[in-house]
């Protein structure tokens, strides 16, 4: 049975998404600003000062125009963190954030990505057969909701990696496949960007929790201590790489690296890499159960 409660939230869902949608696309978080600016400021090649100028001004005439900073509307990627108490069912929670983006697809109007995996046809405004993804996380004795969204393009989505190293490679093997998986990336990713590393768990786990580390502010430090060392080393090791802004060499290969890490069986040690692209997009709102809407423009 449908509630007022239930009828209620369904629409302030569907509003915040399609409103997280659009907001993600345009109006890129102040910590990729300064990300950004930091590298602009740090580079010494000039094909990477260029590249790094032109992407700042890409942001101003986004911001100024009212418009997205890139044309890659990307897949519409939800990850949402449901109170045990909120009142509305996951099912039509999702329901919702796939009403909130096929309208902000067509209001827009955004450029519709979504296809059939085989037949390449056009399966809707940005939805499809599983299509918004969303990732679930539950939380116990709350009454919230905070949905995340992060639109991820094509070109940093397709340099995505996998290895189930064996533990015997340690430690020492998981900075030499990322390393290797940026290196042979190139310039496709449109970088600078975030490399994200997941590690642990397995395989479809690590590249899940990879896909989180991009999705954090830019330059967070993991709580596990063993864990935020190697995203220092990363970091730093990445931008040894000499690839420089989009490919053409420089200072400036990452913004960052981010690892988010789950333990793991005694025989396994995968690791996953996912690019997060310069247009770093996510957006954020904390919906509580009443149906008042906070948006958070830095979680
Ligand atoms: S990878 Fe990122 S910056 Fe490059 S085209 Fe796609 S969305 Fe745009």
């Amino acid at each position: 049975m449908t509630t007022a409660v239930d009828t209620d939230l369904y629409g302030v869902v569907e509003d915040a998404a399609a409103y997280l949608y659009v907001w993600a696309l345009k109006d890129i978080p102040q910590d990729l600003r300064d990300a950004l600016a930091d590298a602009a400021a740090r580079e010494t090649s000039i094909p990477g000062q260029r590249v790094l100028n032109t992407i700042l001004k890409n942001v101003q005439v986004a911001d100024d125009g009212g418009n997205l900073v890139c044309q890659d509307t990307g897949i519409a990627v939800y990850t949402c963190r449901v109170g045990e108490r909120f009142p509305l069912h996951p099912v039509r929670i999702y329901q919702a954030l796939k009403a909130g983006t096929e309208r902000a697809t067509i209001e827009h109007p955004l450029r519709s990505n979504s296809v059939h995996t085989l037949t390449r046809e056009n399966t809707g405004p940005n939805t499809g057969y599983r299509l918004p993804i969303v990732h679930w996380e539950f939380i116990p004795d709350w009454d919230g909701l905070d949905v995340k969204c992060v639109p991820k393009g094509s070109g940093s989505e397709n340099m995505s990696f996998l290895k189930m190293c064996v533990p015997a490679d340690g430690v020492k093997g998981i900075k030499q496949f990322v390393l290797e998986s940026i290196v042979g990336a190139g310039g496709k990713p449109c970088p600078p960007g975030i490399v994200g590393v997941g590690i642990g768990g397995s395989a479809d786990y690590a590249m899940y929790l990879a896909k989180e580390a991009i999705a954090r502010p830019i330059g967070t430090r993991n709580a596990d201590p063993h864990v935020a060392k190697l995203e220092e080393e990363l970091f730093q090791l990445l931008n040894e790489t000499g690839i420089g802004p989009m490919g053409l060499g420089g200072d400036v290969t990452v913004l960052n690296c981010h690892i988010e890490h789950a333990d793991t069986h005694m025989t396994l040690n995968p690791v996953a890499v996912n690019y997060q692209c310069w247009a770093a997009r996510r957006a954020s709102a904390h919906i509580g159960s009443n149906g008042d809407v906070d948006y958070d423009r830095e979680a």
